[in-house]
This record gives C-alpha cells, sequence and structure tokens, in this order.
C-alpha cells in the first residue's frame, strides 16, 4: 500500500507530463472504484488546463482550470493503483491492459493511464475546486514534513493517552500520512517500544518529553529519505516502463520478521506482534 512518499513520487512523476497540458479526452471504463465516479465527471474536466498537482497526506490533488472555473480532482492510490505515462510516440502502440479503469488523454497527445486491479483507489471532484473542506481531507492533521508538525503538536495531542504509540501515530488526525510501514521505521530508529502508550510523549507539565522531541525529527528524516529515494529512482523507472510509485524501498524493521536486528552490538532479531489487526515489527531487545 502506498505511503506518503511513494504518494509523492507519483506526484513529482505526474507533474511534468500534465502540468500546463490540456486535457483533451477522459476515458472511464467502469462506474466506479472505490466511489462511483461524479456522474459529470469527464464532462467537467475535458477541456481544462492542468494547472498544478499538490499532495495532501496520501491524496493527490489535481488542479484543473478553465477560464469559468476552477476544480480539484482528489486521488487516491488505495492498495494497488498506479499510473503510468505514455508519451505520444508511445501511446500509439499502448495496448489496454486488464484493470486500466481511467485514461487521462492530453493535449500533446500524451496518455496517462490509470489501472487498479483491486480497485480501492478513487479520483473524486471536489466541489469548486474547495478540496481543503472535502469530507475526507477536512479533519486530517499537519503534514509532517512541515512546520505544523513538531514536538509540541505531538505532544499536545499525546497527553493522557493509553493507546499504544503505535496505533496513535497511524492516526491521521494527528499527523498525515503516515503508515504501517514509516510508523515502524520512525519507533526503530527512535529504540522506541511500540507498545508503550502514547501518554510517553508528554510530561505531567503537558510538554513535548526527550522521547517525544527525539522521535519527531526522525519521522521527518525517514518521510524525506524514502522521497529522495524515490525521486532519484523516477527518472530510470518511467524509462523502463512509465510506471510510478512503486520502487523498492529497503527497511530495517518494517517485513524483516526472524531477521537479524541491524543496530550495532545488537544479538537480537526482528520480531512481528499484531496491533489492531496490523503487523508492527520492532526489536525487544533496542526498543524498550
Ligand atoms: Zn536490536
Amino acid at each position: 500500500m502506498p505511503e506518503l512518499p511513494e504518494v509523492e513520487t507519483v506526484r513529482q512523476g505526474l507533474l511534468p507530463a500534465m502540468k500546463g497540458k490540456s486535457l483533451v479526452k477522459l476515458e472511464l471504463n467502469r462506474k466506479n472504484l472505490r466511489f462511483d465516479f461524479d456522474s459529470d465527471l469527464a464532462a467537467t474536466l475535458e477541456g481544462k488546463q492542468i494547472a498544478d498537482i499538490e499532495r495532501r497526506s496520501k491524496y493527490l490533488l489535481m488542479h484543473f482550470h478553465s477560464v469559468k472555473d476552477q476544480q480539484t480532482l482528489i486521488g487516491h492510490l488505495g492498495m494497488s493503483g498506479k499510473f503510468t505515462i505514455f508519451s505520444h510516440n508511445e501511446a500509439k502502440m499502448r495496448e489496454k491492459q486488464k484493470h486500466d479503469h481511467v485514461v487521462f488523454y492530453l493535449d500533446d497527445g500524451t496518455e496517462i493511464v490509470y489501472n487498479d486491479p483491486r480497485r480501492f483507489g478513487f479520483l473524486v471532484l471536489a466541489d469548486q475546486g474547495d478540496w481543503q473542506s472535502h469530507k475526507l481531507i477536512r479533519d486530517i492533521g499537519p503534514e509532517p514534513l512541515t512546520d505544523d508538525f513538531d514536538a509540541a503538536h505531538l505532544a499536545k495531542k499525546s497527553a493522557g493517552k493509553n493507546g499504544n504509540i503505535k496505533n496513535h501515530l497511524l492516526n491521521q488526525k494527528i499527523v498525515a500520512g503516515l503508515g504501517n510501514i514509516y510508523v515502524c521505521e520512525a519507533l526503530f530508529r527512535a529504540k522506541i517500544d511500540p507498545t508503550y502508550p502514547a501518554g510517553i510523549l508528554t510530561t505531567k507539565a503537558g510538554k513535548p518529553s526527550k522521547v517525544c522531541t527525539k522521535l519527531v525529527p526522525i519521522i521527518k528524516d525517514i518521510l524525506a529519505e524514502a522521497i529522495e529515494a524515490g525521486g532519484s529512482t523516477l527518472n530510470d523507472y518511467r524509462q523502463a516502463d512509465g510506471n510510478l510509485g512503486y520502487f523498492q524501498h529497503r527497511f530495517v524493521a518494517y517485513g524483516r520478521e526472524g531477521d537479524d536486528c541491524v543496530s550495532d552490538k545488537c544479538k537480537d532479531k526482528i520480531i512481528r506482534i499484531v496491533q489492531s489487526g496490523r503487523s508492527t515489527f520492532y526489536c525487544p531487545s533496542c526498543q524498550k
């Protein structure tokens, strides 16, 4: 499942292919993905120019402009969604693949295909481009890579919380876009036991604890490193097959059950536990 860094990489890949181009035709090969398509989706967007593509949490925000109005298409990749870019020349030879649900035809001949076998992804219009108040987005917490997400914010949201810190960090109202993989990686690097109560992030006086001031920059670093790694693969990857956003990161905790802990001098192995139905990977010697 793509998390924030993968979605950011997709955004960076789509941007040069789409920005400033006009949408000639929007092909919808079904009536829905996770949600029904807006009934007037194609008619609303066709003829408009793609002014920009932004990201909020794990949502892509495609801004379509015309002289008359502005619309924002909110996109989510779900479990298996992917965009593939076909240049003018490549598009001539493109063969329709199973699960190609949406195709964006641009005025320079570029075709951008959205393929999603499991169909947990979606594309929905924000009313009059007002994506900030869309119900999917309005309650999301601060972006982790902005100054709005800092130790003071996390401490405030964690005061008196008895639930475990792992699930706490997955709560999108506290911080945007963190998922299972990067929470496991951040807790490993910060040497925090994922079963600890979230309240350890806050002192009795309501200030950030030492654990909190250590964790916040680690979360930022881990996400920034993954975005950097994704960006550096982008050119090669696009040349290979045009797919965006699915590249193999190397993780030190996530997915490594039974493997040796990578920390210096640690002789323990990574274990897996289940918290709220989701796997957590950690080193019981380093993270305590
Ligand atoms: Zn260890």
